[in-house]
């Protein structure tokens, strides 16, 4: 369903952007299951970012007004605001990772409910239903998304954390922001004390009958954390580095390389003398990642390799360790590493690692961040609506036609 290519998401993105507009603020909350056509299913390549938040927004814009538009550019906006929210809150990943590790090592994921409710066996039609297309598929849409979590949650009475967990490992388009903030969101802890209740008749009517699911919670009651500490502020961008013999380190956070080449500049002075990449999605969870999303993930990386060959040298990395990539700039004679910007999560992790065992060989990291997600990133201090009222500005920053 998903091949891992920038050209599989470009034809993606090309098919769905006529029904971007009325059509899909209209149709979008229903699930009739696969194959869908009232959502993008663009995910998996916004994600790893072969197909970029600004070319899609451009794409839709530039074939509908922006109020036609909206729904669609909101929903974009929203992986934009769970990163940055994420970004100034980074100790909500700390916590849910460690929450995660402290539970799999009590046994959470050993239990009869917990096997249950993976395998698709709770008994509940809907539920297991989903279950067994996020394996089989590696998608869910996301009403189906928010049920789950919330059946997850209130009905069956597992830990969010393990559910957030299971949709990490077998979601293609597994996210640290996107995913672990809206667990947070359905379970009351997002925005605090409100849930979100799946009830039956709504399930019903949104997935044309197809499921009749009994027994579901009636109530929800939000569950309750530590205060966290204050937001930390959004560093600057970093600027261009001064080394003459610099590296690119491709990961899976960013593999469109041509525009990220447009919007940096120095990244085309002929002072880039070799490329490299390489992956390392089991890092989501202590338990690894499905054989799915290690092949989606393998194969962006290496189609991003592929693009960055044609305009010269590329290799692929077997191993993304630190001491991997060090010796890759050793060899290569470097004394820089450039590597896309990492938001919060696994990638992040890695690279405060890497640039530890950089330094220590007199090698520096360089990230370069994009101006999309400077730009917004800041005004995620709040809730959702506060953010949405910046959106017209922000597309306007972006200079994308068909934007204010
Ligand atoms: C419990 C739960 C877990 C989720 N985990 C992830 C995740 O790990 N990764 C992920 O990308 N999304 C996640 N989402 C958000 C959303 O469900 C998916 O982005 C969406 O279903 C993808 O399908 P689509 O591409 O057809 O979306 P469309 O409706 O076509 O939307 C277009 C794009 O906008 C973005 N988007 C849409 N809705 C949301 C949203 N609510 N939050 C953030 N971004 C959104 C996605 O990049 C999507 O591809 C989660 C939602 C829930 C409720």
């Amino acid at each position: 369903m998903f091949p891992p290519t920038r050209a599989a998401g470009l034809e993606a993105l090309a098919d769905f952007v006529p029904r971007a507009g009325a059509a899909y603020a209209r149709q979008r909350n229903v699930d009739t299951g696969p194959p869908r056509t009232n959502v993008s299913s663009l995910s998996p390549y916004i994600r790893h970012r072969l197909v970029t938040e600004r070319e899609v927004v451009a794409a839709v814009l530039g074939q509908h007004s922006l109020p036609a538009a909206e729904k669609f550019v909101q929903e974009v906006m929203w992986r934009t605001y769970w990163k940055g929210w994420l970004e100034q809150n980074p100790e909500v990943w700390r916590r849910y990772r460690r929450d995660v590790a402290e539970l799999i090592d009590a046994g959470g994921a050993d239990t009869p409910e917990y096997r249950d409710a993976i395998a698709g066996r709770t008994g509940i039609d809907a539920m297991d239903a989903w279950a067994r297309e996020l394996v089989e598929t590696g998608y869910l849409h996301n009403h189906a998304r928010m049920w789950f979590a919330s059946i997850w949650i209130f009905t069956l009475r597992l830990p969010w954390q393990l559910g957030a967990d299971f949709f990490y490992r077998h979601l293609l388009d597994g996210d640290a922001a996107s995913n672990t903030l809206s667990w947070r969101w359905v379970a009351g802890l997002q925005t605090k004390g409100k849930t979100y209740l799946a009830t039956a008749s709504n399930i019903v009517r949104y997935t044309d009958g197809r499921f009749h699911p009994r027994g579901l919670a009636t109530e929800a009651s939000a569950r309750t954390e530590e205060p966290l500490p204050a937001p930390s502020p959004i560093p600057d961008a970093e600027p261009g580095p001064s080394g003459v013999r610099r590296g690119l380190l491709l990961h899976e956070e960013d593999l469109a390389l041509a525009s990220l080449r447009r919007e940096h500049r120095w990244l085309d002075d002929g002072r880039v003398v070799a490329v490299a990449g390489g992956a390392d999605p089991d890092s989501r969870s202590p338990r690894g990642v499905s054989e799915e999303v290690r092949r989606f993930t393998a194969g962006a990386v290496s189609d991003g390799l592929e693009r960055a060959r044609e305009a010269g040298d590329a290799q692929a990395l077997d191993a993304v360790s630190p001491a991997s990539v060090v010796e890759w700039a050793a060899t290569r004679n470097l004394d820089t590493v450039v590597v896309p910007y990492a938001p919060v999560g696994p990638v992040a992790d890695r690279m405060t690692a890497l640039r530890t065992a950089l330094h220590d060989r007199g090698i520096a990291l360089s990230t370069t961040r994009r101006e999309w997600d400077s730009v917004a990133w800041p005004h995620a201090r709040r809730g959702f609506f506060p953010f949405r009222t910046q959106i017209l500005r922000l597309l306007s920053q972006q200079r994308i036609p068909g934007s204010p």
